[in-house]
C-alpha cells in the first residue's frame, strides 16, 4: 500500500525525524489562504506547491514549485489542478492530481563548487528497503540525492552506500555514524543525520513497511540557530507490506482509493489480487507463481496479457464469477485464459463452477480453459459438454496448448 507525501510527512513528524510545516488543499482557491497562513508561521515568504499523487519525478515535471506570494502560489495551485502530471513513473497519459501540499519552503544550502565550478544544493537520499540478496532490510544513502537519484544508482553505483540492517537489533547507532561520515556530513550535523537514519529505521519496523524513503535529505543554509545548518526531510515516500496492514488499522486509514484502480480495490475486497496491463487476454489463475507462469506463456506465443489476476486459494464459483466480472470491465479484454489448478479443491468442482459463471454473466468473448490436478478428466468432461451452450468455450490439453489457443482466438 502507498501513502501520499504529505501523510509520510506527518509520520516521519510522529518519530521525530524535521519536516518543514505543510498543508493540503483540493481547490485552487484555497491557496492564498494556506499560502498566508504557512508562511506567517515560517516567517519567510518562500513555499513549494506539491501536487500529492503516487508517482515521483514530479519536479522535472513541473508539479514541485517554489512561490514567493500569494498570487504565485494561486497561479501553480490553479496549473497542477488543471493539469494532468506526466512523468517518468507515470506513463504517457499522465495522472490526474487532486490534492496539493502547500508546505514552508526551506534555503537549501549550495555545497562549495565542484571541479568544473558548479554549486549544487546540499541534497542527500536516504531510504530503507529489502534486499532480496542480502535477505536484510537494508538502509541506502548517496550524497548525489535530489531529482537524479535513479541516474545516479544506474551510472555511478559506487556513490550509493549500504548498510544491512540486522533483524534482531536493528539499526546500530554505528552504523548510521558511518553512513553520516561517508556522506560527508560535518560537525552537528553528523549526529542530526545518524539520528533521522535510526528513527527511519524505527518507522520502517514499527509499521512494516516496505519502502521508506527521503529524497531529498537537505542542509539548511545556516542560520544564527544552527551555524552549520540544520539536516531536515523535505520529500518522503512509503510503502508498505500488504500482509502486515491487518495490524496497523492507522495506515490502512490513510489509503486514498482516488489513487487506486477501483478493479483492484474490488478484487481487493473478494480476496483476489487483480493488476491492470495493457495486453487484451484476460487471465484467471488460481495463485501468484502460476498466474506469472500463464503470463509469460502467453507473451511466449507472441500475445499480450490483460492483466495479472490471481483468485486464490479456492476457485469456488462465486469468486470466479466476480473475477469475470473484473476482467471484463477491461474493455480492451477480447479473449480470456482461465488456468486453475486443482489440488485441494476438485477439477470437476472447478470445472462446474467455471461453466456457471460463464453462462450466468453471459460473455461472448473468446474463453480458454486448462484444468489440471485432481478429477481432471471429469474436468474436462464438463467442459467438453457445455461447449453447446457456450460456443466460445475451448478446454486445452496444457497451458502451452491453452496459450497457443487464446492468441489464435484473439487473432
Ligand atoms: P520529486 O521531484 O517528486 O521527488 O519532488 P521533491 O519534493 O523531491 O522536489 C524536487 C526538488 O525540488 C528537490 O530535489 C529540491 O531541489 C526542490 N525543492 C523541493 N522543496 C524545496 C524547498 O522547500 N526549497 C528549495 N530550495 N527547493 C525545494
Ligand atoms: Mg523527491
Amino acid at each position: 500500500m502507498k501513502i501520499h507525501e504529505y501523510q509520510a510527512r506527518d509520520l516521519l513528524s510522529a518519530f521525530g525525524i524535521p519536516v518543514p510545516a505543510g498543508q493540503t488543499i483540493t481547490n485552487p482557491n484555497d491557496a492564498a489562504k494556506v499560502y498566508t497562513d504557512i508562511t506567517t508561521q515560517s516567517g519567510s515568504t518562500l513555499a513549494v506547491i506539491k501536487a500529492q499523487v503516487f508517482a515521483g519525478g514530479r519536479g522535472k515535471a513541473g508539479f514541485v514549485k517554489l512561490v514567493n506570494s500569494a498570487a504565485e502560489a494561486t497561479v501553480a495551485a490553479d496549473f497542477m489542478l488543471s493539469n494532468k502530471m506526466v512523468s517518468a513513473q507515470t506513463g504517457k497519459d499522465g495522472l490526474d492530481v487532486n490534492t496539493l501540499l502547500i508546505a514552508a519552503g526551506v534555503d537549501i544550502a549550495n555545497r562549495p563548487p565542484n571541479a568544473q565550478g558548479q554549486s549544487v544544493p546540499d541534497e542527500y537520499y536516504l531510504a530503507i528497503t529489502t534486499d532480496r540478496n542480502t535477505r536484510r532490510n537494508t538502509l541506502i544513502a548517496s550524497r548525489e540525492g535530489g531529482v537524479e537519484i535513479e541516474q545516479v544508482a544506474h551510472d555511478t553505483p559506487e556513490l550509493i552506500f549500504k548498510q544491512p540492517i540486522n533483524p534482531q537489533i536493528g539499526l546500530q547507532p554505528y552504523q548510521a555514524n558511518e553512513i553520516a561520515f561517508k556522506l560527508g556530513f560535518k560537525g552537528k550535523q553528523v549526529r542530526q543525520a545518524a539520528t533521522i537514519m535510526l528513527k527511519l529505521s524505527e518507522l520502517y519496523h514499527a509499521k512494516d513497511c516496505s519502502l521508506a524513503e527521503i529524497n531529498p535529505l537537505i542542509v539548511t543554509d545556516p542560520t544564527d540557530t544552527y551555524p552549520d545548518g540544520q539536516v531536515i526531510a523535505i520529500d518522503a515516500k512509503f510503502n508498505f507490506d500488504d500482509n502486515g496492514l491487518f495490524r496497523h488499522k492507522d495506515i490502512v486509514a490513510l489509503a486514498d482509493p482516488n489513487e487506486q484502480d477501483p478493479r483492484e480495490v474490488e478484487a481487493d475486497k473478494h480476496g483476489m489480487s487483480y493488476i491492470a496491463l495493457d495486453g487484451n487476454i484476460g487471465c484467471l489463475v488460481n495463485g501468484a507463481g502460476l498466474a506469472m507462469a500463464t503470463m509469460d506463456t502467453i507473451k511466449l506465443f507472441d500475445g499480450e496479457p490483460a492483466n495479472f489476476l490471481d483468485v486464490g486459494g479456492s476457485a469456488t464459483e462465486e469468486a470466479v464469477t466476480e473475477a469475470f466480472r473484473i476482467i471484463l470491465s477491461d474493455n480492451a479484454v477480447n479473449g480470456i485464459l482461465v488456468n486453475i489448478f486443482g489440488g485441494i479443491m476438485r477439477c470437476d468442482i472447478i470445472a462446474q463452477g467455471i461453466v456457471n459463471a460463464a453462462k450466468s454473466i453471459g460473455f461472448s468473448v473468446p474463453l480458454v480453459v486448462r484444468l489440471e490436478g485432481t478429477n481432471v478428466e471429469a474436468g474436462r468432461k464438463i467442459l467438453e459438454d457445455a461447449a453447446a451452450d457456450l460456443p466460445t468455450l475451448q478446454a486445452a490439453a496444457d497451458l502451452g496448448d491453452a496459450a497457443q489457443k487464446v492468441v489464435a482466438a484473439v487473432g
